[in-house]
Parts: C-alpha cells; structure tokens; sequence
C-alpha cells in the first residue's frame, strides 16, 4: 500500500486567490455592466523589453541551423549570462561575486521552495508574517514544522513585520537555523537600511544560521543608500544565499529566468559539527534534478545587461513606480497609513477593518480588486495589498473610484 507524504496533509488549503475568483466572479454577475480594475495582481502587464526579445529570436534562429544548433546547456546556466549576472549585478555595485556562484534557474519561486532540501529536517527555521507562501509551505511539505493550530505551524520562529517594527522583524530572541528574509518585501513593500540587514548578518554569524535572502524586487530600489543586494553587507559571504529574477525588472514571468547566488564560503554543519561548503551540494543538487534554462531564454537574459536592454528594463521599471506613486500618493490623501510604493511595486494599506470586509468594500463600490493581507500570514489581517502592476489608466481610475467610493 503506498502511503504519501503525510506533511502534505498538514497545508492548508490556499483559499486566497480561488476566494478572490469566486467574489470577482458573483460580482460580475450581479454587474455585468461594470468593469473591474485588477490591483490585487503581482504579475506584470508588459511586454518584454526589445532588446530581449530581438536576442531571443536571434538565438530561435540559431537553433534552427545545425551548425549553431545547441542541445543540453550546463545546469549551472552557460558562462556568457553567469559573467554578465556577476559583473553587472554584484561587481558593479561593489559586492564580491564570481561567475561561478551563480546558479541560472527557472524561477526563484522553484529555488526558494528547494534550496530547503540540502539542510537537515530538524533545521529550525524563521519565517516572515506575512509572508510570499513559498517558504513556509515547501518547509511544510518536507516536515520541518508540526501542525497548524491558531492560524500558526507549530516549531517555526515566526518573524512578524508590523508597523511597531516599521515592516522589518527584530532578531529572534532564540536560536535558529534558517532565516528567510525578502526586501523590497512581499506583500508589505517594505525595504530594509544596510545597517539593519547588517544586524542580520552579524546574527547569523554569531548563531551559525544561514539567511536565505530573496531579492527578487532589487531593481525597484531607486534609493542609493539602500541594499540591492546581501552582498553588499560585509559578512555576508559565508551566512547568505541570494534569489535573483528576471520576472519583475523585465517581465519574464511567463518566459521564466531566475539565479541563486551560492557564495563558496557559505558553510553548514555535518552531523559532527565539521563545516561543509555549501556550494558544491547546491551544484550536486542542481545538476541532479534540474536540466538547465534553455539557450533561447538564456540569450534573452543576457541582453537584460547590453546598453539598450539596460535602458529599456529601467523604463519597465520606472513605468511601474511612477504607477506605485500615484497608489501611495492617493491613499495617502485618503488619510491611510500605509508602507512601499517606493523603491517597491507594492502597497501594504493599514485598512484599520477586517482585511476580507475591505477587499469586498472596494470590489464592491470600486470595482477595484485588491489582495487581502489576511492571506500572507496572521499579522497581515486588517491591511490590503495593492499592486503597481497595471496600466496607469487603470491605475489612476482604480484610485479616482476608491477616492469616490470612500466618499
Ligand atoms: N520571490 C518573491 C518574493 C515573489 O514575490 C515572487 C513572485 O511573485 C517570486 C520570488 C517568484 O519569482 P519567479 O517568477 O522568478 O519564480
């Protein structure tokens, strides 16, 4: 009889976004005539930069010819994208990353759901509230956590980002292993100071834990003084492991390109207290259970780092904060507390009500569809997140019928 993983038994089903469908859904039918503007959305809404594009379909061409045909690339990814990621994103800025740290991936939600795997079961881990759902349900699924009960897994250090603590948890006041950190955040937009993350840092090292650091919203830090990345923060080298994406600065999330950053002085424990480098078992892992980005996606990429493909990301980028301002610019004026909307695409509203009572308040009288901080986690009850992913028309009337609603 073939017994499943029992761990599986104990996620709880995601009603976040079927709950939201199903409201859309009874809205519309009740108003057929009205059209909703969706802002509840962390996909983005524009098309590929040019020069992505023009370098993907010179390589589609290549494919077509046997001369420049390519098969199987390395798993780590091909040499020409681990060096431009390295030069460009990390050298550039100061922080010591060689190309062969870098792991080119499908997407860092499939690396921060696995990266899990190569550390022990009895790892403690220190999660987010609220939290991007990843890192939480994949310790789940591998039995690192016991039951739900109060809204909570038990034996996880939950690290609550409230507005006591300006979005940014505090240290824990107990030991722990695995540290998951996301700045700009998911959902709160919040970001975090060099200085506070060096905290982090010297925890890490002090405690022998390793931070799993998610970077996936960097290219929306516009404030110089603000990390971009963990490797900007002396020490970080051998306590930090950094997710990278191409999805939110140049809209892959449906063409897929993502990196790990697997420093070689980044160590864990045996069973005998002997470190062991965590590099070459993130390289045994990859190589056995992944296949490699293909050639096609991997040229794309790439051009995210020649002279107009810089331009044109930054203009993406731009596009979608200039949308954030007008978000946190009008609910400001609303008289709302809120944090992101700069150097982040989110806005995390204190909507001072039940978080589902305000989502069915502006569907409803908006016709606006937001996402109901309830569904990131116990402490994100009682806000809203809304998202700068859209056109700034529908930005700008999804924030007039707000404005009018609340009238
Ligand atoms: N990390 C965070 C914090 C995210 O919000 C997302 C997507 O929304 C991802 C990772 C996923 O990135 P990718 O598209 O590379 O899988």
């Amino acid at each position: 009889m073939l017994t499943i993983n029992k761990h599986y038994l104990k996620l709880q089903a995601s009603y976040l976004f079927s709950d939201i469908a199903k409201r859309i859904s009874n809205f519309q039918e009740q108003n057929p005539d009205k059209d909703i503007i969706r802002l509840g959305i962390g996909d983005v809404t524009r098309a590929l930069p040019q020069a992505c594009t023009d370098a993907f379909h010179k390589a589609i061409d290549e494919m077509a010819i046997d001369a420049s045909f390519r098969g199987y690339g390395p798993e780590q990814g091909y040499d020409f994208l681990r060096q431009a990621i390295a030069e460009n994103d990390f050298q550039a800025r100061g922080a010591e990353v060689s190309a062969d740290e870098i792991f080119v991936s499908d997407g860092a939600k499939c690396d921060t759901g696995n990266i899990q795997e190569i550390f022990s079961l009895d790892a403690k881990i220190a999660i987010p509230d609220p939290v991007y759902p990843v890192y939480l349900d994949s310790n789940v699924m591998a039995g690192r956590t016991g039951s739900f009960k109060d809204d909570r897994y038990q034996n996880v250090v939950y690290l609550d980002s409230t507005k006591d603590n300006n979005y940014v948890p505090k240290l824990p006041n107990e030991a722990v292993d695995l540290i998951y950190l996301c700045f700009p955040n998911n959902p709160t937009g919040s970001t975090i100071t060099k200085e506070q993350l060096k905290q982090w840092v010297d925890f890490a090292r002090e405690s022998k834990a390793l931070i799993l650091f998610d970077a996936a919203y960097e290219a929306f830090v516009r404030d110089d003084s603000l990390p971009r990345s963990i490797y900007e923060v002396e020490g970080a080298r051998e306590v930090a492991i950094e997710f990278r994406s191409f999805s939110k600065n140049a809209g892959f999330t449906g063409t897929r390109c993502a990196y790990t950053v697997v420093p070689k002085e980044c160590m864990a424990f045996d069973e005998q207290g002997s470190k062991q480098a965590i590099h070459p078992l993130w390289n045994r892992r990859h190589c056995t259970k992944f296949n490699g980005v293909s050639y096609p996606v991997q040229r794309a990429a790439e051009a995210v780092y020649s002279a107009s493909g810089k331009n044109q990301t930054k203009e993406l980028v731009d596009y979608y904060l200039n949308n954030a301002t007008v978000v946190k610019k009008a609910v400001t004026a609303l008289g709302f507390n809120s944090v992101g909307g700069e150097n982040s695409p989110y806005i995390w509203i204190d909507g001072g009500r039940d978080s589902w009572d305000f989502f069915d308040m502006l569907l409803n009288e908006a016709g606006v569809v937001c996402t109901p901080g309830a569904g990131f986690g116990k402490c994100g009850q009682g806000y809203i997140r809304l998202s700068a992913f859209n056109s700034l028309d529908n930005v700008t009337s999804a924030m007039e019928r707000i404005k009018t609603a609340l009238k």
